[in-house]
Order: structure tokens, then C-alpha cells, then sequence
């Protein structure tokens, strides 16, 4: 990895406690990096005590602070002497919530702001990587259908989301867009955006609210027994994730957005993974069910919606990770992300041992 920036440099994480998140700190503390973690609540043991186990032993150091999106000058602390700061807070919920623009569109952007802000008020800051994701770039299957191979790259941008359809897109194409302004309008610091799929594997807390941890569950414990709807999407792993944080923040010469997907899957090639690895006696979905099923049935089972059915199901999406590639990224197999990942759900609990 190139690390030409220098180590002595305290490194600011935002959302210190989430899933993608701790895999960044723990890289970063045996790299030997002294790590600024920002957590809303630094006296929630049960958020953080995973972080403090992961810098016992570790030649990096780690300083927690308290800091939260919707709060002014709340980062500025916890940026202090920084050069880099990686900024991944931001809320992930698909359900849950009554008002959108409060659960997930206000905390983005005005969060990438507050970071921002801080940033320019601290002299010390050279770099700012953002997780970003795949959703800044599309919203909606459908919004591939005229591309060639119906494949994605950092050229896109979602056009398609609203506070009002697929709130969670639109929350983070908003806080990519604030942040590309803010930046433009300063020259001290740069910006690189990871943007990544679906984020899946082994997590090193269990009390992430991440939606990407579910919807693996979901896939074994019987919730989908009865089929899944035909959807593709892109998926990569956490601790690649992870990596390309560290390749971006590290490496001189990056620049601009990567998109960051190992590869596509279906729900029904997910759990055909799963079920060679894992057996039969798992309730793993085995068919597809018709769009017309899902189209009568979805919205009666939870937060979908008759547009996202009509735009997403039957669609296909495809990816083009050729520009994470020249960071020196090197991803998992997205199998491998999988049954490591439906394992970790087995060992914790999550979803009941058969067989
Ligand atoms: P996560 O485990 O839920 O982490 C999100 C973090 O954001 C939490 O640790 C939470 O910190 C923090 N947060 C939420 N609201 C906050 C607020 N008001 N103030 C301060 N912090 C707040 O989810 P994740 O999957 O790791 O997501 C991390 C980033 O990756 C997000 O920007 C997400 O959009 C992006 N992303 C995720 C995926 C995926 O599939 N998981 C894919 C693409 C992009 P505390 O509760 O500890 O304060």
C-alpha cells in the first residue's frame, strides 16, 4: 500500500462504532496509526467496548469523542491536528421511521456539512475520503436500462431518488453532492468518495443497525422461505471496504469517486451460495417468485413500494470497478463474503444452527 502521508498524523474516523467502520479502525491501529473516533455516545459501553478490545495490543493508539451529525462545531474537537479524515457516519435504515427527511436525508447532508465545515475551519486537513456509496449513483435498476451492458461506473449519478422515493439513495446522493460542493469551493483539502454496493461479511460488532447485516438474514432464517423477488445488486465485502478507505486516503495520486462492488448477485444466487455451503436444512429460498406476486404482495410485507417493484425487479445492474482496481484494491470472492458472513450470523446467534 502507498503511505507516503505522514503516520505521526492523528486520523479522524467518523461513526467510529459502525460496521464498516471498525473494520477501518482496527486497519488503521495495526498500521500503528493514532486513530481520532468520533461515536455519538462515548459512555455506551456496549457501542464501543469492540473498539477499545480492538486497539489493545495494536501499535496505533485510539482517542474517543463525542460528536453527532446534527450538531455544529461538533467534529471540530475530535479533528484536531488531523490530516485525514474519513468520514462514514451517516444513517442506514430502510424501515423503521415515519419521516424520511428527518431519519436519514437531514442527518447526511447536514452531517457531511458539519464534517466539512470543520474541515475548513482546521488548518491541519489535507484529505477527506467519504463513504459514499453505489446508491449516489443509480437509485433504481431501471436507471441502467439504457447503459451499455447496463453497467455502472463513476461517471453516474442518481437522478432518480427523492426524500419520498427511495429516501435512503437520495440521502446519500444529497451528502456526496454537498460534500463535491464544499469542496470545490476551498483548495486545501481533497476529496475522495468510496461508493460502495451492498457491504457484506464478518462484522466486528454485533450491534450495528447497518440494513446491509439483515438482509443476509433474512435470506436464512426462513423470512424468505418462500422465494425472493429477482434482484440484482452489487455486493462487496466489508473489509475490502475498508481497504480502499485506507488505499484512498494513502495513495497521492487519488482522485474523485470509486466505485467500489466485487461483483453482481441475484437474492436467488446469494442463497444458492449459501445453501451449497450450508445445506438443505436451511429454509435458503429456492425459486423466484413472479413479479406479478411481488407486485401484489410486497407492499403488505414491509417497507417496499409498487415504484421500487415496477423499477427494480427484473432489472438488470452491473458494475465497473476498473477504476477501484488502479487504487491496488483487490477484492474478496464475493462467495467467500457470503458464507463468512452467514457463518458470523450462525455463531452469534442470529439465525438458529440446523442440521
Ligand atoms: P452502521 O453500522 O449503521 O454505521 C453508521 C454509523 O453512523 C453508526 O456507527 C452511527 O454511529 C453513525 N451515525 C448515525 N447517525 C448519526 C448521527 N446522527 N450522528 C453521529 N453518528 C451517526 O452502517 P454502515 O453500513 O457501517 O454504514 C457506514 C457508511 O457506509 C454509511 O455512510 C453508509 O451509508 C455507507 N454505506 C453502507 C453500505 C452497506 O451496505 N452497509 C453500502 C454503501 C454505503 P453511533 O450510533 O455509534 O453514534
Amino acid at each position: 500500500m502507498t503511505d507516503t502521508l505522514p503516520r505521526s498524523a492523528p486520523i479522524l474516523v467518523t461513526g467510529a462504532s459502525g460496521y464498516i467502520a471498525s473494520w477501518l479502525v482496527r486497519y488503521l491501529l495495526e498500521a500503528g496509526h493514532t486513530v481520532h473516533a468520533t461515536v455519538r455516545d462515548p459512555n455506551r459501553s456496549d457501542s464501543v467496548k469492540h473498539l477499545h478490545r480492538l486497539a489493545e495490543g495494536q501499535p496505533g493508539s485510539l482517542r474517543l469523542f463525542a460528536a453527532d451529525l446534527l450538531k455544529a462545531g461538533s467534529f471540530d474537537e475530535a479533528m484536531q491536528g488531523c490530516e485525514i479524515v474519513m468520514h462514514t457516519a451517516s444513517p442506514f435504515v430502510l424501515d423503521g421511521f415515519t419521516d424520511a427527511h428527518e431519519a436519514l436525508v437531514r442527518p447526511a447532508v447536514e452531517g457531511t456539512r458539519n464534517v466539512l465545515t470543520a474541515a475548513n475551519r482546521t488548518a491541519s486537513v489535507r484529505r477527506v475520503v467519504l463513504t459514499s456509496s453505489v446508491a449516489a449513483l443509480y437509485g433504481d435498476n431501471i436507471d441502467a436500462r439504457d447503459r451499455p451492458d447496463h453497467s455502472l461506473d463513476e461517471t453516474c449519478w442518481n437522478t432518480s431518488s427523492s426524500v419520498d422515493h427511495n429516501p435512503y439513495q437520495y440521502s446519500k446522493v444529497a451528502a456526496e453532492r454537498e460534500a463535491w460542493k464544499l469542496h470545490d469551493a476551498q483548495d486545501r483539502w481533497d476529496l475522495v468518495t468510496i461508493n460502495p454496493g451492498m457491504v457484506y461479511g464478518p462484522a466486528l460488532t454485533t450491534l450495528s443497525q447497518s440494513a446491509s447485516i439483515d438482509t443476509l438474514i433474512s435470506l436464512g432464517d426462513g423470512r424468505l422461505r418462500t422465494g425472493v423477488p429477482d434482484l440484482m445488486f452489487g455486493i462487496v465485502d466489508v473489509r475490502d471496504v475498508a481497504r480502499a478507505h485506507i488505499l484512498a486516503a494513502f495513495t497521492p495520486e487519488a482522485r474523485g469517486r470509486y466505485l467500489t462492488v466485487a461483483g453482481e448477485t441475484t437474492l436467488l444466487d446469494a442463497a444458492r451460495i449459501l445453501r451449497q455451503r450450508f445445506g438443505n436444512a436451511y429454509p435458503f429460498p429456492r425459486m423466484t417468485v413472479p413479479k406479478a406476486v411481488v407486485w401484489a404482495v410486497g407492499p403488505l410485507m414491509g417497507p417496499v413500494t409498487r415504484p421500487f417493484i415496477r423499477d427494480n425487479v427484473g432489472h438488470p445492474i452491473r458494475f465497473d470497478n476498473r477504476r477501484s482496481l488502479t487504487l491496488g484494491l483487490q477484492y474478496h470472492d464475493i462467495r467467500q463474503t457470503l458464507e463468512e458472513h452467514f457463518q458470523q450470523a450462525l455463531d452469534d446467534g442470529l439465525v438458529k444452527k440446523r442440521g
